[in-house]
């Protein structure tokens, strides 16, 4: 694969696993990420970009060095997202909630607009964002990230149906939860809320997929392999789940 692929939040965790994946597969990468260090222990021949994906003269500037480096843009994996508060509904900041908005989807709303003109410029481009299991259901003390996810999903549909008749597809993979660090914190404060142990939560949200399992960031980064792929020239506006099959997304535990 001889794709130019941007990738944000590639610092770390499923952005990262794309990263490598698609270097492994033989794509130019360039990674985006605002913690400096984790940008720092990525390997030498990815392009490496510390930015806040809210940072909109930053983002310019950075398509302006792609437009003198790349020449184009033919995938953009618009990944960045936080988790945000894990909390009952009265005890959530405004602040809480617009920074988790603001780094969910006004990230991905930024890298989608300033990807489209060299994309649309050469009749071509993959535009892959991240959303989450939380933009297909409710997520009971997750209120800013789950309508964060389902705008995400909205943006994409809206990205798909504008973009299509210009050669540019658009499509959202929704993880399910992801073993690694931010998910065990996730898991720790869910235990404090529902007063019971990690271990209940964890088997509570494998339980609740039909595979009975956690999922793997490659298990991510294999699906926006596919999506970004030639043999993926048709799928375009739809939302794919990579979860092990949801059955209940909020087990009681
Ligand atoms: P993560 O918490 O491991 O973070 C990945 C990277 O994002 C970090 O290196 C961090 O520095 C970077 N980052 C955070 N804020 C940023 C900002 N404002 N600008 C640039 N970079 C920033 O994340 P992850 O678990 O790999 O999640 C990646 C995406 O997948 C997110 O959109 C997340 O919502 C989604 N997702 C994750 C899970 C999961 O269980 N981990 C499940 C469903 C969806």
């Amino acid at each position: 694969m001889s794709k130019r692929v941007l990738i944000t939040a590639g610092g770390s965790g499923i952005g990262r696993a794309m990263a490598e994946a698609f270097h492994a597969a033989g794509a130019r990468v360039c990674v985006v990420d605002v913690d400096a260090r984790a940008l720092a222990s990525c390997p030498a021949a990815w392009q490496r970009e510390p930015l806040d994906v809210t940072d909109e003269p930053a983002i310019a500037a950075l398509f302006a060095r792609l437009r003198s480096s790349w020449g184009g843009l033919d995938v953009l994996c618009a990944n960045a997202g936080i988790a945000g508060p894990t909390a009952l509904i009265e005890d959530i900041e405004v602040e809480a909630w617009r920074r988790c908005l603001a780094i969910n989807l006004e990230g991905a709303f930024l890298f989608a607009k300033h990807a489209t003109p060299p994309m649309k410029a050469q009749r071509s481009g993959a535009m892959i964002l991240t959303s989450s299991t939380a933009g297909l259901f409710g997520y009971p003390n997750r209120a800013p990230y789950s309508a964060s996810k389902w705008a995400v999903n909205g943006l994409m549909k809206t990205l798909a149906m504008e973009l299509g008749p210009h050669g540019i597809r658009a499509n959202s993979i929704c993880p399910g939860a992801v073993e690694g660090p931010r998910m065990e914190a996730v898991l720790a404060k869910e235990a404090a809320i529902k007063g019971t142990t990690r271990d209940a939560i964890y088997a509570g949200y494998a339980g609740g997929t039909s595979m009975r399992s956690f999922v793997k960031a490659e298990d991510i980064a294999a699906m926006a392999l596919f999506l970004a792929s030639d043999a993926a020239r048709l799928v375009s506006g739809q939302i794919i789940a990579v979860d092990g099959h949801t059955e209940n997304p909020d087990p009681k535990v």
